[in-house]
């Protein structure tokens, strides 16, 4: 877990995303390891969704796969 790849664009507000309070440097950009577990969780449970993802599978895939 040593590479954490940005996938959010750049925040300029050094706000928690979790909970809006001021990030600590030790957890950036969270306040606490509390709020950055939260976040974690949040991708492991698939909460948040890759759009991305879907057009890969499109383009993989031809329309006509009906024989
Ligand atoms: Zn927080």
């Amino acid at each position: 877990m040593t590479e954490v790849i940005s996938l959010k664009p750049k925040r300029q507000n050094e706000d928690c995303p979790i909970c809006g309070k001021s990030e600590n440097h030790n957890f950036t950009p969270f306040c606490s390891k509390y709020c950055a577990d939260v976040d974690l969780s949040k991708w492991l449970k698939g909460d948040y969704k890759i759009p991305i993802n879907e057009e890969e599978e499109l383009n993989g895939e031809p329309p006509d796969a009906g024989y």
